[in-house]
């Protein structure tokens, strides 16, 4: 494990924290697969559901140290689809020490509603249980970084939110 650290986050169990500062855009790692979870494998008794998340159809389990990456509600890093490969990116500049985070709603569908208590200065507080049912601000800042699975499997749904921002960008380049 290189440029991360695992330690305390005040208020909510581990987290990752920088040990050098990443640049805007850059990989901070690649994120830990440990395998997908199945009928056949199911989740082990020592294994937290918490652990494992919904990519593409699949229910992967998630290992150290990415495992402990937090919530927040403005994220300084999101995960970016390589083939089967997922990157973790930073989003902005992260500094040494800060903690690395991302937003547990981009990419999600439904999941369960939690109050957040990720400090930032536009918390939602109690946060919405999928990606659509956040403010529809968040949607639009969100929309680039979404997986190209989840534009696939809901571009439905996200074709409002994709022509207004076309709609902007023919605006400025006007
Ligand atoms: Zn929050």
């Amino acid at each position: 494990m290189t440029g991360v650290e695992v330690r305390e986050s005040e208020g909510r169990g581990l987290g990752i924290f920088a040990m050098h500062p990443f640049a805007k855009g850059e990989r901070i790692r690649v994120v830990n697969i440990e395998r997908e979870v199945t009928d056949e494998q199911p989740l082990g008794p020592e294994e937290d559901p918490d652990h494992a998340f919904l990519s593409d159809g699949k229910f992967l389990l998630v290992g150290e140290p990415d495992r402990y990456l937090n919530h927040s509600c403005d994220p300084n890093a999101y995960v970016r689809y390589r083939g089967t490969a997922i990157d973790l990116v930073a989003r902005r500049p992260i500094e040494t020490g800060e903690e690395v985070t991302v937003d547990y709603l981009i990419n999600n569908a439904g999941g369960d509603a939690w109050e957040c208590k990720c400090r930032s200065e536009r918390c939602r507080g109690m946060t919405a249980s999928s990606f659509f049912e956040l403010p529809l601000e968040f949607q639009r800042e969100y929309y680039p970084l979404l997986a190209p699975w989840f534009l696939r499997q809901h571009a439905s749904r996200l074709a409002g939110i994709k022509e207004a921002i076309e709609a902007d960008r023919s605006e400025t380049d006007h």
